[in-house]
């Protein structure tokens, strides 16, 4: 069906965002969506589906560079609360601590479904960051998704050896969107549609 209103001139992008196991647990999927349409984002994919230990495994990034900067959040984390990460991960060397955090990383996503989906709009990528919130929830920001239902902090995760839980998971660069929905989406499963409401919000030019 052709649309009257035409908002394909707007210089969008898109970007990749997932519900994660404790959001679905905890009945968020719906609030998670609301959030991002009512911000005017258009979601133009989406699905449920229980992710395999490899489907995760393929997902994050096994570069070193990458596995050690997971370490460094999680040692200056410790610093902060005057906590001994030998004591609590049994090291302090960041590349262990990462790939200890990578590691509870697949336990997790892979412990209940996952509601992967793309969501376009105009900077969507950084507009999708920041409706999400700090990685830690115990950080975030309220009226940030993480900040408005999470308290989880990496003493508490660290402590039980998991990882944290923190409702959502975003792509954070144009480069990490782009392999991020090509990983979870085939071409077919993203959509192209008109939000009649974009005709308020941006005008409509184009047509006239
Ligand atoms: P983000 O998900 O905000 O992009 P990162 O890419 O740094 O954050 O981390 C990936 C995920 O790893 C986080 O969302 C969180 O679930 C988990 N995580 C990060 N740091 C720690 C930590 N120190 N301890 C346990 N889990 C962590």
């Amino acid at each position: 069906m052709s649309s009257k209103y035409k908002t394909h001139h707007l210089p969008t992008e898109k970007t990749f965002i997932m519900v994660k196991p404790d959001g679905v647990m905890r009945g968020l999927i719906g609030e998670v969506i609301k959030r991002l349409e009512q911000r005017g984002l258009k979601v133009v994919a989406m699905k449920m589906m229980h992710a395999t230990r490899d489907h995760i495994d393929g997902f994050y990034p096994k570069e070193q560079a990458w596995i050690d900067r997971l370490g460094q959040k999680g040692l200056k984390t410790f610093a902060e609360y005057d906590i001994d990460p030998k004591k609590h991960m049994g090291t302090d060397n960041q590349s262990e601590i990462g790939a200890v955090v990578r590691a509870g990383l697949i336990d997790f996503l892979s412990m209940a479904p996952v509601v992967p989906m793309v969501v376009e709009g105009i900077h969507a990528i950084s507009v999708v960051r920041k409706i999400v919130g700090s990685t830690l929830p115990v950080f975030a920001e309220p009226g940030t998704i993480r900040g408005d239902y999470s308290i989880d902090a990496p003493t508490a995760a660290n402590l039980e050896g998991r990882s944290i839980y923190n409702i959502v998971h975003a792509s954070e660069t144009a480069e990490e969107a782009a392999h991020e929905i090509d990983y979870w989406f085939k071409k077919n499963e993203l959509f192209d549609y008109d939000r009649a409401d974009h005709v308020v919000m941006f005008g409509d030019k184009r047509n006239q």
